[in-house]
């Protein structure tokens, strides 16, 4: 090793401006690495929140894709039961469907963040299509819960510069979730595993995803119960997005 970087560098000193171009490149690609490399909790783009490192023993529980009668209500129960509060990212077009759910959502001081109109894959399409698409969806919540949203969870998880630009024009901060708390609940995958997925690794600070639309969420409302009466035992609270946000 010592050898092929002796080797390495006389010949990147003889040919120095080959030298410096691969030198730039191994600076900028650290600087890149930094920036934007994976922990085992997710990315780390400053514009991005996957977590919120704190000591407080606090976690995020979110839903998406709602609301749905059939599952949003239920899950809604089940938290103000458990004195749980949560983050419900909806689609714009659910929120017109099924405006009384967000209002009772407002109610049980639940926050409610913006997962688009149409759930369009964002970095699919034009920044002027995913204003627009974004704006709609704030536009709806707004009309239903009083404020708007201040939070945006991308479909998918997906993003690009365009996608970030949109965001900031709106004043949404975009919120995904934490890589260990990705519970997958949307295949069915079985109440226990659901459960396990959660309460196995779950750190102060998580952000956890679920799911209380989409399909059958019967394997969701099974889990819940389960997940904050285990979780609360262990000194865990469970507050909205933004107040974990604020405990950073
Ligand atoms: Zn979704």
């Amino acid at each position: 090793m010592n050898w092929f970087v002796t080797v390495s560098l006389r010949r990147l000193l003889r040919h120095w401006k080959f030298g410096a171009a691969v030198l730039l490149m191994i600076i900028g690609g650290g600087e890149w690495h930094a920036l934007h490399a994976a922990s085992a909790r997710g990315g780390r783009n400053p514009e991005i929140t996957w977590y919120v490192p704190t000591q407080q023993k606090a976690v995020a529980l979110t839903f998406d894709d709602g609301p749905w009668k059939s599952s949003t209500p239920a899950i809604l129960r089940i938290l103000v039961q458990h004195h749980a509060l949560a983050t419900f990212f909806v689609i714009g077009q659910q929120v017109l469907r099924d405006p009384a759910i967000i209002r009772q959502e407002t109610r049980d001081h639940m926050e409610i963040g913006n997962h688009t109109f149409s759930h369009i894959n964002l970095a699919r399409h034009s920044y002027q299509q995913d204003l627009e698409d974004m704006a709609e969806a704030s536009q709806a919540i707004t009309q239903a819960a009083g404020q708007p949203p201040s939070l945006l969870r991308t479909p998918y998880g997906t993003y690009n510069q365009d996608v970030l630009r949109a965001a900031r024009t709106l004043h949404l901060h975009v919120v995904m979730w934490s890589w260990t708390e990705d519970t997958r609940d949307w295949s069915n995958p079985g109440v226990e595993t659901i459960v396990t997925r959660v309460v196995s690794h779950i750190q102060p600070g998580d952000i956890v995803l679920f799911h209380d639309g989409g399909s059958d969420r019967t394997e969701t409302i099974q889990a819940l119960p389960i997940i904050l009466r285990d979780l609360s035992l262990r000194g865990y609270r469970f507050v909205t997005v933004s107040a974990l946000m604020k405990m950073h």
